[in-house]
């Protein structure tokens, strides 16, 4: 529910009202807009029928948020998620680069695309070292090797990790190596392990389910959330589409949308999205226009020769051209891109 306050209330009144909901066992967030305070509480309304809240000092009225989606929306939260990781800002008014190849491959080429890609200005260095393959005998990861490589490389360039956790048995050793656990597009509604990221005290990067509605990836967030972890990055990152010229279609205005319905960063998956090479720089830019707070993007020394996602992995020359456009369009549209 919303609690909205009276004009000119008391900070002793705010305070009371949102003690005894924690007392109560309800989740809390206070907004000041322009001096109206205003209340997103979410909790077991049975816990208030004896004490209701229009009756507490300094409330004005209460008004029962609709949507299936709570904490993640902006009715609970207006001002935007910023999560910083080692002074590395996600959300707000910064745009921030995850680059890095599709799968660890070994480690001379992940310290190689780590240090091109940190000298271009991303800040996250991203590689799977557990594959979602469609078929079983596709290269599968390295497992914990690719994870120390992810380390090492990120450490010696002042890079952040993201990689990929497909099952929760390996929560643990995930978490050993990586700053930010990516949930890939087909793990999106493994509502079981989304319970379990609730706990898992490490920000979360939710992708878009291959054919997942806006709201259903937000209901996704909200399973996060609801365990305790408020720390998520949502990654539009394609649907699929009757198109075949494109792997997927990045659904570019998922980003205003999504922007609209929460407060959790959004970034876009131009790799993925497209599944092309020529469309990364495109729609990277387009997906910056379009006010996503950061993009995660595949890097190869050698496309041809990648053990995955070689077509839709760009060279490192062609990803310092892509950050300088990124740097032109972010300060064009009042943003900063993080370097
Ligand atoms: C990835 O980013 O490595 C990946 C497998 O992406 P998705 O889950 O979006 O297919
Ligand atoms: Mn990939």
């Amino acid at each position: 529910m919303i609690i909205v306050f009276r004009q000119g209330v008391a900070q002793a009144d705010i305070d009371y009202v949102q003690n005894k909901l924690t007392e109560y066992g309800f989740k809390t967030n206070v907004s000041d807009y322009n001096g109206r305070i205003v209340m997103g509480a979410i909790g077991d309304d049975r816990a208030l029928r004896e004490r209701p809240l229009f009756t507490m000092p300094g409330v004005e009225k209460v008004v029962p948020i609709s949507k299936p989606y709570k904490l993640v929306s902006k009715d609970f939260k207006r001002e935007d998620t910023i999560i910083d990781i080692k002074g590395v800002r996600i959300g707000g008014g910064s745009v921030v680069v995850m680059a890095g190849p599709c799968s660890v491959e070994n480690r001379d080429m992940l310290m190689y695309l780590a240090e091109r890609t940190r000298k271009a200005g991303a800040r996250i260095l991203r590689g799977g070292a557990f594959k979602p393959r469609t078929s079983p005998y596709a290269f599968q990861g390295l497992g914990e090797e690719g994870l120390k490589y992810l380390r090492e490389a990120a450490d010696a360039n002042d890079m952040l990790v993201i990689t990929e956790l497909m099952d929760a048995r390996d929560m643990d050793l995930v978490c050993k190596y990586t700053d930010i656990i990516q949930i890939g597009a087909r793990n999106m509604q493994n509502f079981r392990l989304l319970k379990d990221l609730g706990g898992a005290g490490k920000p979360v990067m939710l992708k878009r389910g291959l054919a997942a509605t806006m709201k259903e990836l937000l209901m996704a967030a909200e399973y996060v959330a609801a365990g305790g972890n408020n720390d998520i990055i949502l990654c539009e990152r394609g649907i699929r589409t009757f198109e075949t010229e494109t792997r997927n279609t990045l659904d570019l205005s998922a980003i205003p949308v999504l922007k609209s319905m929460t407060h959790l960063p959004v970034v876009a998956d131009p790799s993925h999205g497209t599944g092309r090479r020529d469309c990364i720089l495109p729609m990277s830019q387009a997906a910056v226009a379009a006010g996503a707070d950061g993009i995660i993007v595949e890097v190869h020394q050698c496309p041809e020769e990648a053990f995955s996602d070689g077509d839709q992995s760009i060279l490192p020359d062609d990803f310092d051209v892509l950050m300088k456009r990124l740097d032109i369009i972010a300060t064009t549209i009042g943003r900063t891109l993080s370097v």
